[in-house]
């Protein structure tokens, strides 16, 4: 948890302040130190000598805001003259992590503030760490919008991001004897200077009632809903600053309320909490994030949110274009609508609700418009994952969404029999209603029908999209399916969290390599320049000797910055098979006890990574790993060999201070099921060397840094498939491979958990009879791939790779997956 503010950095402004902030100047600092020291008095109300550091950090980012909202202001203006086509990224996961730093290297302010704000005596890194981690999601998807909305600004798209404003996002994670625990995160406890309250952006969203059907002679087929429950939605913007402080962009998050927020008579009856009752009820939508990865929360207040977000984002985009352009037929041509995952399907029914019952535009019309406007981005192929909601549930909650969404069925079948003949097989596959086991509303196909374009996320991922899930949707609508393989901003990921590298890199390629990261290419004739390789690993050494310093004073763990820094970050999930790096840990261990004078590569190995609450399996892995750390960290035969070290509350914050100080990536999810991954692309851009499987983005990972660049191992996709086919029973492989064996029997017999001998029992199990995920399956080559990485430690070959990673990783920025989007997508053009 204290991770959250980790003690001073390394970075002092007399020391290597990165050339590319612009040079100090005497009236701009004094400017900002004045009006920080206004803010304190007129905002805080306080004296400043009474002010805490949280009062300055609040003055400081106010100061910072005001110089963004005339940026911002004049951005919308340009907007507004030339007409242009706008983008609206609906997502119900933003995972911003800090602003700060963020907006100030944007607006080339970090320099001045710096100064500024080390002229008034205090600490500028101790400031900055006060603002909390905005956990608005819960991880790479979420985080793909954030970086996706930095972009848009730096690309000058005008955009929009939509989401829910939480009170509480991701759940803080607190390890407790080895066991995660789940505290509530507040995030907006001591105020959020960034945002600003939209008093008069209120929309009514309602729920429930009744259909008449009164009206069901008129042939468009415009219905009266009579919902009978309405709640308010609110909006908070936050200003998003691209690159060089040129373009400013919106996220508008809704917040709930009730109309009514207290009913008096109640009240004045006596009943004190019955009055309170309906403002609990519609505040509830937007009080906590789901932390639900990679699962649906099966939960009727999930589709509240869902429903909610999507019909306040729909009404004010249709305020904004008729109030822009007058005629609500030209909405293609002037908005563009992407759903960040299923989560937001419901815009398909909304957008032709609204456009027939409020605008009274014909059915055809109606569908016609929706499906030109709005694009759908797929996210996972897990079939536990592919929401769906019960038809009972709908008719419940939403019965004219029902209503719409049959009619779309209906069309859509129908066209399905044309294509496909009259196979019941294919017209099961292709319905937007699942009827096996309890009818229910497919999301995916929901959002898929209404979509002009449907996006994967990898190469890899869009092929499979073809083939499995959307196969028959694929072939009734063919050309819908396209990729865009994500992206990650550079300038939070490589430039805010390592200002070292990057001054090395500007030093190397030119300080336009922050403008284009296409220069990168030049650092490939100095990965054998041996003056440039020693400046390479003093940077990476820097970066490390500050992770250890915060592991040995948060964690009380020494590890030496000279071994190799062995990373898994991510969420804990048994497709991410940290289990798979947990028993080779195991293995590795064993070796070494075998032989502890061996010659052997020192590695500290890192976990970070929340599960979901739930999720049971993925919390015992988590404390498996903690056990395991127990055990290597305090046997002193093992001496600075190998060291485990799970860091707690994994964050974006987190994240900045972890990946410059990497060497090896894991990215070891089982073929066919990480559909790109952001992290793995994170840390190859900071020199880390990637050990994944042939999966997601792995794979376009290869191809830029090339195969002696990366190590890969394991099943690719298609043996994955085959294997399952044959059944999840282990023996035969762990028949076969003693190494494997030793490690299971260990995990039985109680050797990582000695007062409970059967606590990891259930991995165990799961390792010899249902190994879904081939843990057991890809051990083996997995192992070896890690001895070929010591090997290769060893070597001035790993610097050089090393070296190669960073100058091949310009095409993973996410500034060419937005200008990809923008063309092919949505129509917008990018100057
Ligand atoms: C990048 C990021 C992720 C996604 O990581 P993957 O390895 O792609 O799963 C998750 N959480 C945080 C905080 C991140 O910064």
């Amino acid at each position: 948890m204290a991770f959250d503010v980790p003690p001073k950095r390394l970075r002092s402004l007399d020391e290597d302040t990165p050339a590319w902030l612009e040079p100090e100047d005497d009236d701009i600092v004094a400017e900002i130190k004045s009006t920080i020291l206004s803010k304190i008095v007129l905002v805080a109300g306080k004296d400043v000598k009474h002010a805490d550091i949280h009062d300055w950090y609040i003055a400081a980012a106010l100061t910072l805001r005001d110089r963004i909202v005339y940026q911002w202001l004049q951005s919308d203006r340009a907007t507004q003259n030339h007409g242009a086509k706008r983008a609206y990224y609906l997502s119900l996961e933003f995972l911003i992590g800090r602003l700060l730093t963020d907006a100030l290297t944007n607006m080339s302010l970090m320099k001045p503030f710096r100064m500024a704000i080390e002229d008034l005596g205090l600490d500028f890194d101790e400031l900055r760490n006060v603002e909390p981690d905005a956990a608005l999601g819960n991880g790479g998807l979420g985080r793909l919008a954030a970086c996706f909305m930095e972009s848009m600004a730096s690309l000058a798209i005008p955009a929009r991001g939509y989401g829910i404003r939480y009170e509480h996002g991701l759940f803080r994670q607190i390890i407790s004897n080895g066991w995660q625990e789940e505290f509530p995160e507040q995030w907006l406890l001591s105020g959020n200077p960034w945002e600003f309250e939209r008093r008069d952006v209120v929309f009514d969203i309602q729920y429930s009632g009744r259909l008449d059907h009164a009206e069901e002679d008129d042939s468009e087929g415009r219905t009266l809903w009579i919902p009978d429950e309405t709640i308010q939605a609110i909006a908070y913007d936050t200003p998003i600053v691209g690159w060089r402080g040129h373009h400013v962009n919106a996220l508008r998050l809704w917040s709930a309320r009730a109309v009514d927020p207290m009913r008096l008579d109640t009240f004045n009856s006596g009943d004190h909490l019955g009055a309170m009752s309906e403002m609990a009820r519609a505040q509830a939508i937007s009080k906590f994030l789901y932390p639900s990865d990679e699962t649906p929360a099966g939960r009727e207040l999930r589709l509240r949110q869902e429903y909610f977000f999507v019909s306040a984002s729909l009404q004010d985009i249709l305020n904004r274009h008729l109030h822009t352009d007058g005629d609500i037929r030209s909405l293609p041509s002037h908005a563009a609508i992407q759903l960040n995952d299923t989560h937001p399907s419901l815009a398909v029914p909304e957008l032709i609700r609204l456009l027939m019952d409020r605008y009274h535009i014909g059915w055809n019309d109606a569908l016609d418009i929706t499906t030109k406007t709005i694009s759908y981005t797929n996210h996972t192929l897990l079939p536990e994952a592919l929401e769906t909601w019960p038809v009972e549930l709908f008719e419940r909650m939403l019965p004219r969404h029902l209503d719409i969404i049959y009619r779309i069925n209906a069309e859509h079948l129908a066209a399905a029999e044309k294509h496909f003949g009259a196979d019941a097989r294919s017209q099961a596959s292709v319905s937007l209603i699942d009827e096996t086991g309890g009818r229910r509303v497919r999301m995916g196909h929901l959002a898929f029908v209404g979509s002009h374009r449907i996006n994967g996320v990898s190469a890899m991922h869009s092929e499979l999209m073809r083939e499995t899930v959307f196969a028959d949707l694929n072939s009734l609508y063919p050309d819908r399916i396209t990729n865009k393989t994500n992206g990650i901003t550079f300038r939070r990921w490589l430039h805010q969290c390592n200002p070292e590298l990057t001054s090395l890199l500007q030093d190397a390629c030119g300080a336009a390599v922050l403008d284009e990261p296409e220069r990168l290419r030049m650092l490939e004739r100095l990965s054998d320049d041996p003056a440039f390789q020693q400046r390479f690993q003093t940077v990476k050494r820097t970066n490390k000797v500050a992770l250890a310093q915060i592991i040995a004073r948060q964690f009380g763990i020494v590890v030496d910055p000279s071994a190799l820094f062995d990373v898994q970050i991510k969420r804990i999930h048994e497709y991410k098979r940290q289990l798979l790096n947990a028993i080779e840990t195991i293995a590795l261990y064993q070796a070494i006890l075998d032989d502890p004078q061996g010659n052997w590569t020192p590695r500290v190995k890192i976990f970070a990574g929340k599960a979901a609450a739930s999720y049971r399996q993925a919390k015992l892995i988590i404390k498996l790993i903690n056990d395991i750390g127990n055990v290597i960290n305090n046997d002193p035969r093992i001496r600075d060999l190998l060291k485990v070290v799970f860091i707690p509350n994994y964050n974006v914050s987190a994240a900045e201070v972890i990946v410059p100080a990497s060497d090896l990536s894991e990215q070891i999810s089982t073929a066919g099921m990480e559909a790109s991954g952001t992290g793995n692309m994170k840390l190859a851009l900071n020199g880390a060397i990637t050990i994944g499987t042939f999966d997601g983005a792995n794979i376009e990972i290869a191809e830029h840094v090339g195969e002696e660049n990366i190590h890969i191992f394991g099943m690719r996709a298609d043996e994955v498939v085959q294997r399952r086919s044959m059944g999840l029973d282990a023996t035969d492989i762990i028949t076969s491979s003693p190494k494997l064996a030793r490690v299971i029997e260990a995990i039985e017999r109680g050797a990582f958990s000695p007062d409970d001998a059967s606590r990891f029992i259930p991995i165990a199990h799961a390792l010899r009879f249902l190994d879904h995920y081939l843990v057991s399956a890809d051990f083996d080559d997995y192992y070896r791939a890690q001895r070929a990485v010591d090997t290769k430690w060893a070597s001035p070959e790993w610097t050089h790779s090393s070296i190669l990673n960073v100058a091949r990783m310009a095409w993973f920025s996410s500034d060419r997956t937005i200008r990809e989007y923008a063309e092919d997508i949505w129509g917008i053009p990018v100057i």
